[in-house]
């Protein structure tokens, strides 16, 4: 039997201890492919606030980063965002599990898409924080640029500094299609210049998306090798309630991957994976009335041990 080599693995081998990760949620950040710098209404199975008509606030009444902000009336509210929810995960995962190395970890939105002062100041913030180890920064490849690399290339010769892109597809045609805003060309740049700075990349990748037949999502598995990915996260589409996916999904435009497949297809990516790049996901689904399909993503639980069962088949331990 084979160990997959999770993230978890990982982060035994380099601190000699368990390190996790600590997702952080900070207000006034958002993406280019939802404010209209570079597409309207974002990824067609985000659900953000385009798709919440019912939302008490507007977005238009909230105020938003983008790069070139001359001014962030936000900045002490988002300092103490980064505290408060660092020190009530942290405590958490303390008590629970007993560690005590983490990783600030940027998740949502687009954490590289505000001007270099704000983020300087937010990841040193998290770096402060009791038994913080590094960062890990969930952004989109045509957000970031040389001077934020070169900053997090600083950071990374004293913490342990991670860069998750989402590359979803290779192919530009399924990249148009769920509106993502940029082309797998951009993608492939950036993760080659983050890797050429000495950082280290994760790639987030979806099978499951339109069209998209079995071939086509190993081929985006093993272009993201190519490219260099330190780790993978894999995760099937499935239809949150008010998404453009939604609407399509409801008119019969959409079919979501069956879970036998999706196993399958997940198997074979780990086959694929070089014994140095780390796994940090291996499916995703959501608990609440949110989910429109497939029923099968509705209990992570299941989903995993349905997995667990069939990489033993395959010879593997996770
Ligand atoms: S890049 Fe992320 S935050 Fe932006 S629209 Fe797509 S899924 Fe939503």
């Amino acid at each position: 039997m084979k160990k997959v080599y999770t993230i978890g693995r990982y982060f035994r081998k380099k601190f000699g201890e368990d390190v996790y990760k600590v997702p952080l949620s900070i207000a006034g950040f958002t993406c280019p492919n939802i404010d209209g710098t570079v597409a309207k209404g974002g990824c067609t199975f985000c659900l953000n606030e385009s798709f919440s008509p019912n939302l008490a606030e507007k977005p238009s009444k909230k105020f938003y980063l983008k790069p070139d902000s001359s001014e962030n009336p936000l900045l002490n509210k988002q300092l103490e965002q980064v505290r408060w929810q660092y020190g009530v995960t942290a405590a958490r995962l303390r008590g629970k599990y007993g560690v005590e190395k983490f990783l600030a970890y940027f998740q949502s939105f687009t954490n590289t898409y505000a001007p270099l002062a704000t983020l300087e100041a937010l990841y040193e913030e998290a770096l402060r924080q009791p038994g913080c180890v590094g960062l890990s920064i969930g952004t989109r490849s045509d957000s970031v640029d040389d001077a934020i690399l070169d900053y997090l290339a600083e950071l990374s010769k004293e913490y342990e500094v991670w860069v998750e892109y989402g590359i979803q597809s290779v192919y530009d045609e399924t990249l148009q299609k769920i509106n993502r805003g940029h082309d797998s060309e951009n993608v492939r740049e950036w993760i080659e210049k983050t890797k050429a700075k000495g950082l280290k990349v994760c790639g987030h990748v979806i099978f499951g998306l339109p069209d998209e037949t079995e071939e086509m999502m190993l081929k985006t598995v093993e272009r993201s090798i190519e490219w260099g990915i330190d780790s993978i996260k894999i995760h099937p589409l499935y239809v949150v309630k008010n998404t453009a996916l939604a609407v399509d999904y409801l008119k019969g435009k959409f079919t979501p991957i069956d879970e036998a497949t999706y196993i399958r297809l997940v198997v074979e990516a780990i086959k694929m994976l070089p014994p140095t790049l780390s796994v940090q996901r291996l499916t995703a689904g959501i608990n609440d009335e949110t989910l429109l399909a497939p029923e099968w993503c509705c209990c992570k639980h299941t989903q995993m041990k349905h997995l667990r069962e069939a990489l033993k088949k395959a010879g593997y331990i996770y």
